[in-house]
């Protein structure tokens, strides 16, 4: 059987740290398998809804390189989710309540003093047709509850193993509101049948709709799908994700410079038996995607962990994968593959090279604020600026002969000399640095250094 999976976002909003673990675990299962991953919009509630934010979920998945292989929206599907309600009406499953919100809230509350469970009582089951008619002339619409069996519900959830939910300590959910609206629950059902999703991916905070939605799939004569419910995200604290970190968009991460790659490794290895790593691609990790490896303990998400990888993937970064970026950014289209493998090891962003490509590509630098003694050093420095080709061995030479001639040592020696060639206090080593700025600009600069105002 090819597994078939769905991502099933609600365009009401931004896609989150959470909601990309869901769609990247549910791209992976389907990568690993050969199988298909499809988009749905769950865009039933079309008040909250906008084309915006469909957009940039779409835009947000492709930037992670979590392509689709189909996608539909559920407003383009209301006849068929008509037409289920009809289905389920006539097998006596869905039933109509009239009770508002404010009276469903006081009797939870007198449920709860009572030391009973909040579940609807189902009083409207007992009303009569001219009950209803009653109730319906005094102006109430009725919401629709899909009607639990009062049995077990049971499933061996790919994640979580061995599941039961008793369907009496649950109230019969509510399908379709008064305005007519469907809630999420039975489209999604619909959806996953007509469509034949095998395999259910998602969060933990959905076990207990999954009883509802099992028996849902019963009613309308369909068979539910393997379900795999992932433990929830916390933070590195082990508490709750924090506010930020709950709210942390793709877009947020995208930027900070954050590598599309460092979020899958980070999110496809949290709360799993294999280390969290970086990897070279998204089709490593399919590869080494197992349900098995993963863990029942809620996952902690630390932004450490995923600035660490992040590092270490730009530092893999092959200059063929960075030229073209490089090309992007003020005298890239001039960066080299020794450039690039000089500088990598000292990003932690991609971002960061900006400010090196100047150094060894741009005329001039700023330079740094020298002493009155470091501007004579600087003199002295640029006359022993060794004629000829600057090689590997240059910036060693040089420098010797500079120690020699000053009397300096240590920091006292290199750091000026860096700061006037780089206008930086740390970066790569020196001797490869010098060949990339090269003798022309560097001797400028020390010359500028020497005669620049204090
Ligand atoms: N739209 C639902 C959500 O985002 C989908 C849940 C599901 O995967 O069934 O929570």
């Amino acid at each position: 059987m090819t597994p078939k999976v769905r991502f099933a976002p609600s365009p009401t909003g931004k896609l989150h740290v959470g909601n990309i673990r869901t769609a990247l675990i549910n791209w992976l299962f389907a990568r690993a398998e050969g199988g298909v991953f499809v988009l749905r919009i769950d865009d039933t509630d079309t008040e909250r809804s906008t084309a915006e934010n469909e957009q940039g979920i779409r835009d947000d998945l492709t930037w992670l390189g979590l392509n689709w292989d189909e996608t539909f929206r559920q407003s383009d599907r209301f006849a068929r989710y008509e037409a289920a309600a009809a289905q389920l009406r006539e097998a006596g499953r869905l039933y109509p309540c009239y009770e508002t919100a404010d009276e469903l809230d006081r009797r939870r509350k007198i449920a709860l003093s009572r030391g009973r469970p909040p579940v609807y009582d189902r009083a409207a089951l007992a009303l009569s047709a001219s009950d209803r008619k009653a109730l319906e002339a005094e102006g109430r619409r009725p919401h629709w509850r899909f009607r639990l069996s009062g049995g077990a519900v049971t499933w061996t959830d790919l994640v979580r193993g061995p599941q039961s939910i008793d369907t009496s300590s649950v109230s019969d959910p509510i399908l379709i509101r008064e305005d007519g609206s469907f809630l999420y629950t039975m489209p999604s059902v619909v959806d996953d049948v007509d469509a034949d999703i095998t395999h259910v991916v998602r969060g933990e905070d959905h076990v207990t709709n999954s009883g509802a939605q099992i028996e849902i799939f019963e009613a309308l004569g369909g068979r539910a799908p393997q379900m795999a419910h992932m433990p929830l995200l916390i933070g590195a604290d082990g508490q709750g994700l924090s506010k930020r970190l709950g709210s942390l968009s793709v877009q947020q991460l995208r930027a900070e410079g954050v590598e599309p790659l460092a979020i899958a490794c980070l999110l496809g290895k949290l709360g799993t038996s294999d280390p969290i790593e970086a990897r070279s691609g998204l089709m490593e990790l399919a590869r080494e995607f197992s349900f098995l490896k993963i863990g029942r303990a809620p996952a902690r998400f630390d932004e450490a962990e995923l600035a660490n990888l992040n590092a270490s993937i730009v530092h893999s970064m092959s200059f063929e994968v960075a030229a073209p970026r490089l090309a992007r950014l003020a005298y890239g289209d001039q960066a080299r593959a020794d450039f690039w493998e000089a500088i990598r090891g000292n990003l932690s962003v991609f971002s960061d090279v900006a400010p090196w490509l100047a150094v060894v590509y741009g005329a001039g630098l700023v330079g740094p604020e020298l002493s009155d003694e470091d501007r004579v050093f600087a003199a002295q420095a640029a006359d022993l600026f060794p004629a000829g080709e600057v090689g590997l061995s240059t910036w060693r030479e040089w420098t010797e002969a500079v120690k020699t001639a000053t009397g300096r040592k240590g920091k006292g020696l290199f750091m000026p000399l860096r700061r006037i060639l780089t206008d930086a206090e740390s970066g790569p080593e020196m001797d490869r640095m010098l060949v990339l700025i090269g003798a022309e600009k560097a001797r400028f600069r020390l010359e500028q250094a020497a005669l620049r105002q204090g």
